[in-house]
Formats: C-alpha cells, sequence, structure tokens
C-alpha cells in the first residue's frame, strides 16, 4: 500500500511514521508513506495555505484552490477525480466514525490518500468534489488531522499481510470477531500476591481455549453489550 497524507504540519508525522508498526511496514515492503507538506505545495507566493471564512467568523480555513494544486501536482490529474482512482480520505470530526472494519476495508486497497485539516478546518469544497470519504477517530475536536491520519493508518499498517509476526495476533484480538479480547498475564505467575489464573499455568490447551472463551464473552458483556447485539 502506498499511503500519502497531505498536511500542514508534517513533523508531527516524523515518529508515528518511522517508528512502531508503520516503520516495521515499510521495512517489510508492505506500505510507503508520503507525507506532502501543503505549505511547499501551495501556489501562493507567500506559501500561505489558508484564509478567513467567508462570512466572518474565528480561524482560518484551509484553502481549496491549495489542496488542488498540491494533488494536482502530486498525481498529475484533476484534483475533483483521484477519489475514482483511490480512496480520498478527509479527516475531519464530523466524518464517519473510524473502526476496526473500516481499517480493515482500507488495508487491502493499493493506495491511500488522506487530507489533514487545520485551523477552522477545510473549505467545503474540499470535501463535496475532492475527497470520497470522510473519517472522524472520535467525538472529539483535535487541532489537526495530523494525528487522526496517523491513528488511521497505524491500524491499517499491523493488517497487512506479513507485518506483524503472527497472523493470529489481528485473528484473535478485540474487534476481529463479536468479542474483545480475554485477559492476558506473562511473567511472573506471582507477584506481591497478585496470582496468574491457574488454568493458564495449567498446560491443559482445552482448559485454556474455553476459559478464554469465557472470559472473552463475560468481558464484552460487561464493557461492550453493544458488539454482541
Ligand atoms: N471547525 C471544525 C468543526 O467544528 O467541525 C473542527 C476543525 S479541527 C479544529 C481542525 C482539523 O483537525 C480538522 O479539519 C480535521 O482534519 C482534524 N480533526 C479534528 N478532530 C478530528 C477528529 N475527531 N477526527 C479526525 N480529524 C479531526
Amino acid at each position: 500500500m502506498k499511503a500519502h497524507i497531505f498536511c500542514v504540519l508534517p513533523e508531527m508525522l516524523t515518529s508515528p511514521m518511522e517508528s512502531g508498526v508503520v516503520a516495521r511496514a515499510v521495512g517489510a515492503g508492505a506500505l510507503e508513506v508520503v507525507v506532502h507538506d501543503l505549505h511547499r505545495l501551495s501556489p501562493d507566493a507567500h506559501h500561505k495555505v489558508d484564509d478567513c471564512p467567508y462570512g466572518g467568523g474565528p480561524g482560518m480555513v484551509l484553502r481549496v484552490d491549495v489542496m488542488a494544486h498540491a494533488i494536482e501536482t502530486v498525481f498529475g490529474c484533476e484534483a475533483g477525480t483521484l477519489r475514482r482512482r483511490m480512496p480520498v480520505v478527509l479527516l475531519t470530526p464530523q466524518g464517519e466514525r473510524f473502526d476496526q472494519e473500516i481499517a480493515r476495508s482500507l488495508a487491502i486497497e493499493e493506495s491511500v490518500v488522506f487530507i489533514c485539516g487545520r485551523y477552522e478546518g477545510v473549505d467545503e469544497r474540499i470535501r463535496e468534489h475532492i475527497a470520497g470519504r470522510e473519517l472522524s477517530i472520535g467525538d472529539f475536536v483535535l487541532s489537526g488531522g495530523e494525528i487522526a491520519a496517523a491513528v488511521v493508518l497505524e491500524s491499517v499498517a499491523r493488517l497487512l499481510p506479513g507485518v506483524l509476526g503472527n497472523d493470529r495476533s489481528v485473528e484473535e484480538e478485540s474487534f476481529a470477531g463479536p468479542f474483545l479480547e480475554y485477559p492476558q498475564y506473562t511473567r511472573p505467575a506471582s507477584f506481591a500476591g497478585w496470582e496468574v489464573p491457574e488454568v493458564l499455568l495449567s498446560g491443559d490447551h482445552r482448559r485454556i481455549r474455553d476459559w478464554r472463551r469465557a472470559q472473552a464473552l463475560e468481558r464484552t458483556r460487561a464493557r461492550r453489550p453493544d458488539l454482541l447485539s
């Protein structure tokens, strides 16, 4: 997969894109990430990317001509046509709530474009004519889309084939099916009087499997009954 991120503060993405599972996906040849600095791509003589909102009000709005020019420069096509070739995702708190199912749907794409707003947001025409999909990472407001894009890309990168050492990791975890994952323990078996459940030390794989299933069900019922419905 090739991921293009268009943003105003590319330095915010340096660490998330160069460490952890994203770096691993890049190292494995499963992912290429290109971060595009909108200031550098701006056609404005002073490399401005934003302007005051029509009708007045606080803050600044990311300009549609800047976004269109950036896309046209990078992809060599009209900005409004790119979404026919690949998902063009606008990060916005007003978008569809991002979840594991959407991560899985993005993980099978060859290329994905992320547009990160900042300031008061983006000119509505970016949403209408350039973006093909709008994603929110939750009901709260960040100051910019860079971290939101990093969140989405991190969850997609770990689903790319061959990125995690053991594919069972993604098959058994929370949201892979209807249940949250069962609790995990590691050494030491006893610490400060806090014990690991005896069944996990038993070596009886059938009992362990049954215990884990029961725990996963119990935990989902207690924390996320909506998943079971
Ligand atoms: N004025 C906008 C509103 O009220 O809907 C919020 C703009 S926000 C301050 C600036 C940028 O941060 C947005 O354009 C978007 O790219 C990003 N952003 C903020 N919260 C987000 C969220 N929950 N999910 C995805 N992106 C978000």
